[in-house]
Formats: C-alpha cells, structure tokens, sequence
C-alpha cells in the first residue's frame, strides 16, 4: 500500500520533469517530496527511539487525534492505538510483538478511536540499526484504510448473520459451537444446545405467501431473543430451523423450562398484514458432555431429540437419550412395514361410544384405527399415525377409515352417528368432498349420520383450500366435531366464529379436577356455557372415574365418552353387546380419579456404599420412588438411584416394610418433555471417572475418560440381602 508506490510515482515523476535520465535528489528535495506527500494524505511517516517513543509523527495523524505533533512526542507509539481486538482482531500487541523482535513488518492493520470514530491504519515499519548493528528504534510509514475496513467488516458480518432475522447464520452457529466446546472440555465445562424447528411453518408460507413467511421469520425471532434472554447464541441455521447455544447450562429442569417457554412463545397467533396466523415449535436438547463432545456429536444428538419431538406430536420438547437413536430406527422400520398394512389387512377400527348423560343411551361412536403388526403386535395410533402423516399415508389409509366406517355405520340404528379423525394432509386432498359423498352413497347412510373430527391445528390459520373444502363438507350435510378442545392456540372466543356442531373437551381438563382449588371445572362449565350459547354439543372426553362423571355432569356437559361407559371395541363387540342392550350402557368405573402417580415396573440399579442392588421400581414421582427387592433395609439408608445415562439421584429410605422401601428424592426429578421424569442434572462422565466409578454403571455414550477407571476398588460386604424377586424381576424389562 501506499507510500512506495506514491514515492515511485512522484520520483517519476519528477524525472520524467528533470529529463530521461534518473537523477539523485538532494536532500532539500527529498524533504520537499515527503512534505508534497504528507501533504496530499495518501500516506504518513513515522519514527520511534529505541524504547518505542514517538520522535517523528506526521502532522495529518497529530491532527487526527487533536492534538499538536509535540504534544505526541516521546509517548509510547503504540498507545496510540486501541488495544481490544476488533471485529478484524487487529491489535496493538502484534506491535510490541513486532518491535520486540526487532523485526521488519509490512501492513499491519491497527485500530484507533477519535471521539466516537474507529479509524483503521496500515502500517509498515523497518528496524533503524547503527554501522555496529545497535538497535536504534523503528522508521516506517503508514495509510489510512477506514473506507475499505468498513466494506470488509460489514461483508464479514454479512457472512456470519442471517440477512433476514438478524440472528447468527449457520456458519456462525458452527464456528461458536466449535469453539466453545473446544474451550469448555479443558475446563470440563457443560453447554446445551437446543434444536428449534417450527411447526406449520409450510403451510403458513404456502397460505400467505413469501412476502408474508419472511414477516413471519422475524416475528419468530424476536420472540426466540425473548425467551433467551441469557448469555447464549440464538441462530437461524436453515429455512424454518433454529439453533441455540446455552453455555454453562446442564440443568434439565431449567432447560425443560426453557424449552416449553419458547415452544408458548412462539404458538402464539401472529398479526400479519395477509391475515392471522398460527404456528407451533418442536425442540430437541442435547447436553456436553453428556451426549456428544464435539459440535458433530451434539447437534447430532439435538437434532435425535428433536426428529423424537417431532414424532411425538409436535408442540414438544425432547432431551437427547440414546433410547432415541434406537426410537428413529424402529420408525423407519414401521414406515416401511406401513406401505403395506393396509393391503395385507392389518388394519382394522374399533368402536369408542359417546353416550349421553341424561338417559346413557349411546349417541354415536368414535373410529379409532388399530394396526395389528404381524411381529409386534399392537401399535398405538399415536405412534403409527404422525408416520402415516409423515410418510404420505394418511390419505388412502385415512380414505379407508371413511369408507370402512360409513359401511359399519349402515349396520346400526338410524340415531347412532360415526365419528371420523381427519388429518391435515387429508382434507387439503384434490376432490376431498366428492370421496366422502360418493363413501356415503356406497354405504347407504345420510351425511348426518357422519362426523369428522378435527384438532384445533387443522382450522385454526390453515388456508384457503382448507377453508373451502370444510365450507363444500358442510353443504354436503356432514357434522364437524373440534377435537381436544383446549390444547392448542384457540380461544373461547374463536368458537363463535367455528362452524362446528360439536366440540369435543380434551381430558387434560380433568386432570386434578377432584382436587379443592382447581379451577378445571369453572373451565369446563365455561366452554359447556358457550358452546350451548352457539348450538354446539359438548363431549367430554376419558372421563373414567365415578367422581369425575359426576363432575362433569354437573358442570352441564351432555355426552360422554370415556372408559366409565366403555373401552373401544371392535365392529364385533358393538354389534354383539350394544344391540343386545339397546343400545344403552351404564357408567361402570373406579369410584375416584386415581392420583397422578405414574405406575412404572422396571429394573434399576440403586447404589449403597461400593454395592450395586438390581430393584423394581414400582412407583415413581417427581419427589420420590418405591423400589422392591431389598430386605433388612433401616429407615434413613441413604441410596443412590441409578436410572441409567449418568442419571443419578440420592434418596433416602423413608418407609421399610418387608421388600419395599419407600424413597425420598434429595433433589425433585424433572419432566422429561415425554410424559416421564428424569434427573436434574446427571452425572458427568469427567466426574464419574474421575470418581473411579466402575465402568458398569456407564451406559453407552462418549464416555473417553471412562478408561482410566477400570481399576475398581476393593468391594467390602454387600449389606443388605436380596428378597425373593429375581424371578419378578425377570419379567420387567
Ligand atoms: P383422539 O381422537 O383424542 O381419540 C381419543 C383417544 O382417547 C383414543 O386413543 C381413546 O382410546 C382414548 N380414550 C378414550 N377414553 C379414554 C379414557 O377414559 N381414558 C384414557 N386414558 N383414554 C381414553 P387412541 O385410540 O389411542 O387414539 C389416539 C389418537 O390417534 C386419537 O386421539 C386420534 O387423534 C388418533 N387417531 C385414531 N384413529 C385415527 C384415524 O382414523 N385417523 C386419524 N387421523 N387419527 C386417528
Ligand atoms: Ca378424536
Ligand atoms: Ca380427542
């Protein structure tokens, strides 16, 4: 840059003037020069004595700083610049470097502040030594490159933010990942890092268009800054999928939390200029050390959690487990298997009744699709049906389902109804309509003796086809029921606006119902109160106790459906049991809503002293478990509860009785985003090692300092004694 070439070209100059031949300036005229240069400011001179104090400064840098070139003489030349690195990481400290080593250097790019100004300068010095090769000091010159710093820092930032939302960009998101897991495993430090991807986010763009997504996007991540607004680094890394870095965060609580806060965030309805709109986000967690070490092992993991999140419905938060791995491969098998249940015959319906409170006569009855898989046996529709809608199924199975239960329908009196699931993907079909009416001429029923049933996702901000066909389905004569009413985005007030005959109140209603201050049943007095102002039926849906009947009649809700009355059962059973009674049944169940308490049998380990036991775990609660299997235990033992993956917890015995203990947590477990629990924090595999754990206790992951443990300890005597469970414990898996 600069002053050589400025020199050569004056110098030319000057002799092309002087004639061809080139001349020896004298030093008057080498002074003038310099001066016409530092004249023109394309470039400046510089000169320091043996300590690195200014003795010669250009005037036009000395005015850049305000001040006169005295004033500046004999300070430390490289005071004049900044010292943090900036965004080039230019930095004063290559100059003591440089002058340390006495060495020549070319264009080194520092920083200075004037006022609130960034001026960037390239310099270039050489080392003045005397005839007995003494170090005298620097001699160089310098240019200002301000201009065409800025254009770089703005194109590098270009490159490490995503244009539209502002957020980091994927490139970004990799290099801070990279770096700080780099730094932390050193420090044996954890980071979480979350998957976010939206739900419904296609078919918002497909309804709105781009213009609209793109409003969409940003909205979207304001509110993912909102709900991360901690030390941590939010990127959008793909078209609908966000990433973001948690530092020094393995609480699964804490994460759990944040997870269902960005989740609610962002399933709030948008404002757009094109109309509402209404998505969702799934999330996926995985923790280092515990589930990966590298930036590759994490975000695989995270994106293991989310796939899971995904599957299990949407709207969810999963952290990463190794179960999941297994979960993803079992689905792709099921995908597979899937393509042909339907031509082997391995689907079939069963029947759930929906009777009426008044006089338990059965109203109509709800298709509930079953497979029945030749190796596996029964699979739930919760896990084959986001597999059917993921894979493209859903339209002929779901086309079957119709056809299959207008046909069973025809069979059973003319004041019984069928009600039908519809997916999303099914109704948005080329010639929906015309399939259900020409269902309905082949079976013989009328339109009113059929129902559809449509979760609040499906209407709520879907688009105009949507819109269109349930408009032509209600010509048709067909009746719309809203499924799980009071999960997802809507409103009481939007039922004013729906065009559905019935509504059909999600069983989450009745959680903790029966306990003294719950509000649930005011809710479900309000919905049954506005939904008869509208002319709609009310369903409560897995009513199971007496007094959860009793409830929910009281709060004026008209037709039940739920275990009390009856199970699903096949077209058979129906045919058999409900003719046989006139179609009637009476409410048969457990006289109270059974505790929240979730019933699980499954082996675990619990630790006491250097002694593994193998229990059953009979109960478990957030604060606390029942194990059987040990005998002779005293109240007080304290145990170490090994729920596999590092997940410790110590609990102590708080109730004995033969071979059952009753534990108490040390610290409350977690929701695990799937309806389980899990542990806060887990046990990070440095520590285990380090603890010189056996390595049996490790469960397979990145454990690469497991090694060093293998050398266990002296075992003393097993304290207590194993009951006569092994035989029990053979059959939990
Ligand atoms: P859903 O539409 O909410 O169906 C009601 C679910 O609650 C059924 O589960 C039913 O067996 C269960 N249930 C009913 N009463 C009780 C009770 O008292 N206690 C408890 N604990 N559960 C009760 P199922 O059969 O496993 O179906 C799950 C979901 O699968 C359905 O939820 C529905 O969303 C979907 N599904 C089922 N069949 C179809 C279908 O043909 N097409 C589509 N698209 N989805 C379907
Ligand atoms: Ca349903
Ligand atoms: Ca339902």
């Amino acid at each position: 840059m600069g002053i050589m070439r400025g020199l050569r070209a004056a110098k030319g100059a000057t002799a092309t003037a002087a004639g061809a031949e080139p001349v020896h300036a004298s030093p008057q005229q080498l002074l003038a020069l310099m001066s016409e240069y530092e004249e023109s400011r394309l470039g400046w001179f510089w000169e320091t004595d043996a300590e690195g104090r200014v003795i010669y400064l250009s005037r036009q840098v000395a005015d850049v700083f305000g001040k006169s070139a005295e004033t500046l003489s004999r300070t430390q030349f490289q005071s004049l610049f900044l010292t943090d690195p900036g965004a080039d990481g230019a930095s004063p400290r290559n100059i003591s470097l440089l002058f340390g080593g006495r060495k020549t250097f070319t264009d080194l790019i520092v920083r200075a502040a004037v006022g609130d100004q960034e001026i960037y300068w390239s310099l270039s010095g050489r080392p003045k030594l005397d005839e007995k090769g003494e170090f005298l000091g620097y001699r160089g010159h310098g240019g200002d490159i301000t201009e065409t710093q800025k254009t770089e820092n703005e194109t590098s930032r270009l490159a490490q933010f995503d244009s539209l939302t502002g957020l980091s960009n994927r490139h970004r998101m990799q290099q801070k990942i990279d770096s700080t897991l780099t730094a932390f495993r050193n420090a044996k430090r954890c980071c979480a890092v979350m998957m976010i991807d939206l739900d419904r986010f296609k078919q918002a763009n497909d309804t709105f268009g781009h213009r609209a997504g793109d409003e969409l996007l940003k909205q979207v991540a304001q509110r993912m800054k909102r709900a991360f607004d901690m030390t941590c680094e939010v990127g959008r890394i793909g078209g609908d999928e966000f990433q973001v870095m948690l530092p020094d965060i393995d609480d699964r609580g804490r994460l759990g939390d944040l997870a269902k806060k960005v989740i609610a965030l962002i399933s709030q309805p948008y404002l757009l200029d094109e109309g509402r709109a209404a998505i969702g986000a799934s999330v996926g967690v995985a923790i280092a050390p515990y589930d990966g070490l590298t930036r590759e092992e994490v975000v695989h993991s995270a994106d293991v959690a989310l796939y899971a999140a995904k599957n299990g419905g949407r709207g969810q938060f999963r952290f990463y487990s190794s179960d999941l791995q297994s979960e993803s491969h079992l689905r792709k098998a099921l995908e597979a298997d899937l393509r042909d249940a339907l031509d082997k015959g391995e689907l079939y319906l069963e029947y759930q009744p929906m009777v009426s409170v008044k006089d338990n006569r059965i109203v109509g009855l709800e298709a509930l699709l079953r497979w029945y898989h030749p190796e596996r046996g029964k699979i739930a529709p919760a896990i084959f049906i986001p597999i059917a809608e993921e894979g493209n199924l859903i339209a002929p199975i779901g086309e079957w389902v119709i056809r299959q239960a207008a046909q069973d329908a025809a069979r059973w009196p003319d004041h019984v109804r069928v009600s039908v699931n519809l997916s999303e993907h099914q109704i948005i079909q080329e010639g929906f309509t015309l399939l259900v009416a020409n269902a309905l001429t082949n079976a013989g029923i009328p339109p009113e003796r059929l129902e559809f049933e449509f979760k609040e996702s499906v209407h709520f901000g879907s688009g105009e086809v949507t819109e269109r066909e349930i408009k032509a389905l209600r010509k048709l004569g067909v009746r719309l029921a809203l499924d799980d009413f009071g999960t997802g985005v809507s409103s009481l007030g939007y039922l004013r606006q729906a065009p559905f005959e019935t509504i059909k109140i999600d069983p989450s209603f009745l959680k903790g119902s029966m306990e003294k201050n719950s509000r649930n049943p005011d809710l479900i007095r309000a919905i049954v109160a506005l939904a008869g102002g509208l002319n709609m039926e009310t369903v409560m849906e897995g009513v199971e106790a007496m007094d959860e009947l009793r409830m929910v009649t009281d709060c004026g809700v008209g037709l039940i459906q739920g275990f009390v009355y009856s199970q699903p059962m096949t077209v058979d059973e129906v045919d058999e049991f409900l003719t046989a009674q006139g179609w009637v049944i009476a409410p048969n169940g457990p006289a109270h809503q059974r505790s929240e308490r979730r019933k699980v049998y499954r082996k675990v380990n619990v630790i006491h002293e250097d002694h593994f036991y193998s229990v059953v775990l009979r109960d478990l609660s957030k604060t606390g478990a029942m194990i059987e299997g040990l005998v002779d235990v005293p109240l007080g033992t304290e145990f170490v509860v090994d729920f596999g993956e590092g997940q410790l917890a110590v609990a102590k015995v708080k109730r004995s009785e033969n071979d059952q203990q009753g534990l108490e947590f040390e610290t409350a477990l977690v929701d695990d985003g799937a309806g389980g629990l899990c542990t806060r924090n887990r046990i990070s595999p440095y520590a285990l090692a380090a603890a010189g754990m056996p390595l049996a206790m490790l469960p397979p992951g990145h454990y690469p300092l497991a090694q060093k443990a293998e050398n266990q300890q002296a075992l003393s005597m097993p304290r207590f004694g194993h009951s006569n469970v092994k035989a029990k414990l053979a059959g939990y898996g």
